[in-house]
């Protein structure tokens, strides 16, 4: 279970997120969202502490992810893993490769993966990474190069490489704002999948409500920094 609390983070002249109090059960999908600008990108990077609060605590299981460093941060950052709009993936590298360095990160943190990228894999860890990318239809291109690809196949292969994490939590920050329609909904079932098969709690931000209605348990609405709205996708329907 994931507690925000009075959660604040101003920048010089704008309070991106501005007294946010929620609880997210684990293994809820909550799709985030709200215009641009809103705090919705703010609001997930102060959960994994890449932005840190002005004000306002994160709990984890009743644990004060705020007052987190070191080792016990990194363990943190671990448990939440980011996927964003642009994938990021390294595009010369081959798919299988983008994928391992998810285990990398699981276990040196990402900025030490990527240097570490050169270290062999255990054949354990490689068919790991197979078995996510047959998961999503993705294992035919597995010695591929990641430009060779889609935008909807990137960002799958940007979620098993989060996978080979084993995180808590995946924080999504506009997955498929890049992405043609068919892509975006590939994208958003793979997301679906992992939260239903795993149990992963999902927090994702979306342009559009439709989008969110259609996968989420719960939508929170955003706006100026504030929740307007926070509810079961029916009740907002009632609230129109
Ligand atoms: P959204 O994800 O909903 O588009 P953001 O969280 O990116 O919203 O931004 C919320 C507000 O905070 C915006 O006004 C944005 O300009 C501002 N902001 C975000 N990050 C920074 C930063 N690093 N420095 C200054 N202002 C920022
Ligand atoms: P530190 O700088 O404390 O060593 P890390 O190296 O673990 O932290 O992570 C660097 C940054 O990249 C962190 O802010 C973390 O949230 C982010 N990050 C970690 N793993 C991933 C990943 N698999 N994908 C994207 N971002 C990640």
């Amino acid at each position: 279970m994931l507690e925000l609390q009075a959660l604040t983070r101003r920048f010089d002249t704008t309070t991106a997120v501005d007294g946010v109090s929620l609880t997210v059960p684990a293994g809820q999908m909550l799709g985030i969202i709200g215009r641009s600008g809103a705090g919705k990108s703010t609001l997930l990077r102060l959960v994994n502490r890449l932005v840190e609060p002005s004000a306002g605590r994160i709990l984890a299981e009743g644990r004060d992810v705020t007052a987190l460093h070191g080792w016990a941060l990194r363990a943190w950052r671990r448990d939440c893993a980011m996927v964003f709009q642009q994938f990021n993936l390294v595009q010369r590298l081959d798919v299988l490769t983008n994928v391992l360095v998810g285990r990398l990160a699981h276990q040196h943190g990402l900025r030490r993966a990527l240097v570490l990228l050169t270290g062999t894999f255990s054949a354990a860890e490689r068919a790991m990474a197979l078995a996510a990318l047959d998961r999503f239809g993705l294992a035919e291109v597995a010695l591929q190069r990641a430009e060779t690809l889609s935008g909807g196949q990137q960002q799958r292969v940007a979620l098993c490489r989060a996978l080979m994490q084993a995180p808590r939590l995946i924080l999504a920050d506009e997955p498929i704002a890049s992405l043609d329609p068919m892509n975006a909904r590939a994208v958003m079932e793979a997301l679906r999948q992992v939260n239903r098969a795993e149990g992963i709690t999902v927090l994702v931000n979306l342009h559009h409500l439709d989008t969110a209605r259609e996968y989420c348990d719960r939508i929170l609405a955003m706006q100026a920094g504030r929740v307007v709205f926070d509810g079961r996708p029916e009740a907002l329907d009632a609230a129109r």
